[in-house]
């Protein structure tokens, strides 16, 4: 088998394929499509290696929300490196830091929480979620009150737990998960599942008595908690239908069921509020987020608890001794300084004001792209949205997964100077940092619609349809 071309010599490009493994990728095709090398970034804009400009329109994976460049957390980090650049939180040790960004998140916080407590990630963050409900439930003596029910296509993570909850195939398949206990109810994605004749509020109902189901089926004494994220991101960006979470909301309360929102994308403005739990009226007992809390600058992430919660924590703890659980990075002081400032930034340059503002242009240019022949569904909100590629609109048909559709709209996009992403299938996603104007919102939808053209044009040329 010959070499492709960039395995030659010393370049950026050869030694990445010699030396790395890459996450979320066909290894098979990066051995011969190779990496994109990204040098450095400024605002909303990423540079290659070749020096060719693209705009990030994922904020990265759904989290710059400054854009890259702002010199305000690269101060904060500085500074505190210099104060002090690392410690821990176990055995009652603390930093200054820690303690200003919980008291922040709880000021900020949809709903009264009583206690933050500090991760790495948003996996470690759900992780995390599963064995506070465990360990809140064995300190109520309810042992066996601990399945925790998660939905199709919703995401949320890659640790064990995580990967469980979320309900995606390729995380399960080759992974050996889900692991027990963790269960999945429908996806309420109306376009999709939605039944000829059935409203958007009827969808939902069905939706709750699905769930209602399930919990009774499986018995509610052994049913814990209930986990969604406010927009399903990595699942294709799916807008919950009208009344979805009032509805939900009101059986987990009948069963007595915790309701976690996993806002570690629609967390920090994402959705033109600072929550996706204030867009879509959920009252979360637990919350996590990740992403926007540093704007990404560092890995730094939060899980949220209720009062209730944390008093059965702390009973817990009284009866068997220390709490078992944290990271050597929890609360690490660099990362929370570099978060302080993000959730200063938001207010001193009123980001959730400037979402609503700009966020109109947003989504009437989305809009505009339902016409588009590629086009099955345009879901938006905020700063953040999708378009569905099917191969007939009349009837939804996707492509033929063998077609990698979303995989070469994808390409074509970046060809012409925007980096979106095909997510769970062929559904295009725009997630841009928060501080995107208005004009760069319509320069970044006139790269985005020349790479549907093309991809269009490419799928009458090679017949997919
Ligand atoms: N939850 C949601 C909603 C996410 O979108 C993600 C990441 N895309 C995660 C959890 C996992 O976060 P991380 O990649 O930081 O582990």
């Amino acid at each position: 088998m010959s070499s492709p071309s960039f395995f030659e010599g010393n370049s950026l490009a050869a030694r990445d394929a010699k030396s790395l493994i890459h996450s979320y990728t066909n290894l098979s095709q990066h051995e011969k499509e190779g990496p994109l090398i990204i040098e450095k970034g400024k605002g909303i804009h990423v540079f290659d290696d070749s020096g060719k400009e693209y705009i990030e329109g994922l904020a990265g994976l759904w989290c710059t929300s400054f854009g890259f460049g702002e010199q305000e957390l690269i101060n904060a980090a500085i500074e505190q490196m210099q104060k002090l650049p690392y410690y821990h939180s176990f055995a009652s040790k603390s930093t200054e830091p820690g303690i200003r960004l919980a008291e922040k998140l709880l000021d900020i916080a949809p709903v009264e929480f009583s206690k933050a407590f500090f991760v790495n990630s948003g996996s470690e963050a759900n992780d995390t979620v599963v064995k506070l409900v465990w360990y809140y439930n064995n300190a109520l003596g309810r042992p066996k009150k601990k399945k925790i029910i998660a939905r199709m296509k919703g995401y949320h993570g890659v640790t064990v737990a995580a990967a469980s909850m979320t309900g995606l195939p390729p995380l399960h398949n080759d992974f050996d998960l889900p692991i027990q206990g963790i269960l999945h109810t429908s996806c309420p994605h109306y376009y999709r599942f939605g039944k000829d004749g059935e409203s958007e509020e009827e969808f939902a109902s069905r939706m709750a008595d699905e769930l209602e189901q399930l919990i009774l089926s499986e018995g509610p004494d052994t049913v814990a908690a209930f986990i969604a994220e406010p927009i399903m991101g990595a699942g294709g960006v799916i807008v919950p239908p009208a009344t979805y979470f009032e509805k939900i909301q009101a059986v987990l309360k009948k069963y007595d069921v915790l309701m976690i929102a996993d806002e570690v994308i629609c967390g920090f403005g994402r959705t033109g509020q600072m929550w996706g739990s204030q867009t879509f009226h959920i009252k979360p007992d637990i919350l996590s987020c990740a992403k926007a809390l540093s704007s990404a600058y560092l890995p730094i992430a939060a899980v949220m608890v209720s009062e209730d919660i944390f008093r059965g924590m702390v009973s817990q703890s009284e009866k068997h001794g220390a709490f078992a659980h944290g990271y050597t990075y929890s609360g690490h002081p660099v990362p929370a300084a570099v978060a302080m400032r993000t959730m200063e930034l938001m207010e001193e340059r009123n980001i959730l004001e400037h979402v609503r503002n700009v966020s109109p242009r947003f989504l009437n240019r989305f809009a505009a792209l339902a016409d588009h022949p590629l086009v099955g569904e345009v879901r938006s909100c905020g700063l953040i949205g999708a378009v569905e590629l099917v191969a007939d609109k009349k009837t939804k048909r996707s492509f033929d997964p063998k077609h990698k559709a979303g995989h070469l709209a994808y390409l074509a996009m970046q060809d012409e100077g925007v980096i979106s992403r095909a997510v769970a299938g062929d559904n295009m996603a725009l997630c841009p940092p928060l501080i995107i104007t208005e004009s760069e919102i319509d320069e970044m939808f006139d790269r985005f619609e020349r790479g549907l053209d093309k991809a269009a044009a490419m799928a009458d040329k090679e017949n997919w349809r």
